[in-house]
C-alpha cells in the first residue's frame, strides 16, 4: 500500500489524530500552512474530487459535517476558518487521496 493517507488510516504510520469515526479521520498537517491546519480525510481511498462518484454522496456530506465538528472542538468555529480542497497537479494536490484542508489563524 503506497498511499500515505491510507497508511495513516491503517495506523501504519503515525499522525496527530484530532477526531475519527468509522468513515473519516482528521489529523494535523505535518507541514502546517497556518497555526491550525487539519486534514479531514475519508477512510475510503478516493484519489481526488475528480474521482467522486454518485455512491460517495453521503460520505461527502459526512465529511463537511465532520469539518464543522472539528472546527467547533478546536474552538475556531466562531473566529472563522478556511476550508479548501486541492484538485490535481494544477490545483496544488500532492497527495492523491481526497482530503479537505481546514485552516485557521487562532482560537477565539
Ligand atoms: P495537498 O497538496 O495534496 O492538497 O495536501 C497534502 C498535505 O498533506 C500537505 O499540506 C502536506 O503537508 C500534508 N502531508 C504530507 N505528508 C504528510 C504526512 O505524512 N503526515 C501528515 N500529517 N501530513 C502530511
Ligand atoms: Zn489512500
Amino acid at each position: 500500500m503506497s498511499c500515505i493517507f491510507c497508511r495513516i488510516v491503517k495506523k501504519d504510520i503515525p499522525a496527530e489524530i484530532i477526531k475519527e469515526d468509522e468513515n473519516i479521520i482528521a489529523f494535523r498537517d505535518i507541514n502546517p500552512k497556518a497555526p491550525i491546519h487539519i486534514l479531514i480525510v475519508p477512510k475510503k481511498h478516493i484519489s481526488s474530487l475528480n474521482e467522486l462518484r454518485e455512491e460517495d454522496k453521503e460520505l461527502i456530506g459526512q465529511i463537511f459535517l465532520f469539518v464543522k465538528d472539528v472546527a467547533k472542538e478546536l474552538k475556531i468555529d466562531k473566529g472563522g476558518y478556511k476550508v479548501s480542497i486541492n484538485v490535481g497537479e494544477g490545483g496544488g494536490q500532492e497527495i492523491f487521496h481526497l482530503h479537505v484542508h481546514l485552516l485557521a489563524e487562532k482560537r477565539q
